[in-house]
């Protein structure tokens, strides 16, 4: 970092009509730069600046995030109810780009580990999971993928309400310029980008997946070391990705081997051992640490730690039945957003209208569910022209 900055310096001011700012705290360090606290001078308003490294690169970068902040603003979301962060303003100040965003209070990560890695309730994690979904149907809707969605990047905005706001979309890019490949951070990267193969804004739903459980446990689900453990992590929670994902990954070859045909032609996959893989890397892979008791994800949600209750026994078995159904209702819709094919995968269309957020109560898996309310819809015109048991005599 070539540029370090202090409590009572300014930014800004540097053409006339520009605005100054009083750096009044240090928030945060990025990989783009550091987050500074400021007071803008004129307007009194306290807001937050994003100081860019002078790099061309993150110069480059960093544009394009004021280019999708502005649009997603000002046309997608003027009136400020979709759950994604403001930009007030931005400027060049010695060289450096600065983005000026309203001020919000600490990341999710934070607040996990302020809470012990203890894992939120079932409640505060749908009422944060349904605020994403809404920021994710904005996104989709315009074609935009956010590429970091993580507990850092989704921040509180204020210390007293269970409001969020998605963050930082540095990395963020249309659905038809998807020109890098090493995107995602690591433990919310989804299958197709682990393994090279085209991506949309699905992979932004992988990692909501990953953050609501995240949330819900306190740990992160799928920890991976590197990205051979990243992917062997979730073959062993969730089994293989399709074929064809693997045969048409960039990178698959590297974490797969084919293993024959299976009784009806197909080409069968599977993960190469550590060992294997390690001497084809020239490099020792571990095996990583494990943070769950259980391999299945239905068996970890369903065993996770309960919440402290001071009620009295009956309330308490009214309250554990409650919670019991909540989780299965959790591990359902977890698992519609933890599909390894992103053709699978919900939209947050989808996901909005499960159970888990909208309340309803929960009697069968939601694809189920879903398919027979399909078969509902299309029966009464058939009925209409078929000719019904008692008038066919
Ligand atoms: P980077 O691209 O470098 O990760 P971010 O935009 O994610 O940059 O910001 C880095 C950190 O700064 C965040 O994780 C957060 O803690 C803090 N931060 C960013 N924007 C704000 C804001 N508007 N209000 C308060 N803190 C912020
Ligand atoms: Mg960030």
């Amino acid at each position: 970092w070539d540029y370090i900055l202090y409590v009572n310096d300014w930014l800004g001011g540097d053409s006339d009509h520009e605005s100054r700012y009083l750096i009044l705290d240090i928030l945060g360090q990025g990989t783009f730069g550091q987050v500074v606290k400021c007071q803008n001078i004129t307007t009194h308003e306290i807001v937050a600046v994003k100081v860019v490294k002078n790099k061309p690169a993150y110069y480059n970068q960093s544009m394009m995030e004021v280019t999708i902040l502005d649009m997603l603003n000002k046309q997608l979301d003027p009136d400020d109810v979709h759950h994604i962060l403001r930009m007030r303003d931005h400027f060049v100040h010695k060289g450096h780009l600065c983005l000026v965003f309203e001020l919000l209070s600490s990341n999710l990560y934070e607040l996990i580990k302020q809470n012990s890695f203890q894992g939120l309730s079932t409640q505060l994690v749908k009422v944060f999971t349904a605020q994403l979904l809404d920021a994710l149907m904005v996104l989709k809707d315009a074609r935009l993928i956010h590429c970091d969605l993580k507990p850092e990047n989704i921040l509180l905005r204020s210390l007293q309400s269970p409001q969020i706001k998605v963050i930082d979309f540095g990395s963020a890019c249309h659905e038809r310029q998807t020109v890098y490949t090493y995107i995602q951070s690591r433990f919310y990267r989804s299958p197709e980008v682990l393994l090279g193969c085209s991506y949309n804004c699905s992979i932004d739903m992988w990692s909501l997946g990953c953050i609501a459980i995240e949330l819900f446990l306190g740990l992160p689900i799928f920890p991976g070391t590197s990205e051979y453990n990243q992917v062997s992590r979730i073959v062993e929670m969730l089994g293989d990705p399709p074929n064809y994902m693997i045969e048409r990954g960039k990178q698959a070859a590297n974490f797969f081997e084919a293993a024959g045909v299976d009784d009806q032609g197909r080409s069968v996959f599977r993960l190469k051992t550590i060992e294997q893989y390690s001497r084809e890397h020239n490099k020792q892979e571990q095996p990583g640490k494990k943070y769950f008791q259980y391999t299945h994800l239905p068996d970890i949600i369903k065993n996770a730690p309960l919440p402290p209750s001071r009620s009295s026994s009956t309330r308490r078995q009214e309250e554990l039945e409650k919670e019991m159904h909540n989780r299965m209702a959790f591990i359902d819709f977890c698992q519609g957003l933890l599909q390894l094919d992103p053709l699978k995968r919900w939209t947050p269309q989808q996901a909005k209208m499960h159970p888990f957020i909208t309340g309803e109560k929960f009697v069968k898996p939601y694809q189920q569910q879903q398919l027979m309310d399909q078969a509902i819809s299309v029966s009464p015109p058939l009925q209409g022209i078929m000719p019904s048991p008692a008038s066919s005599k």
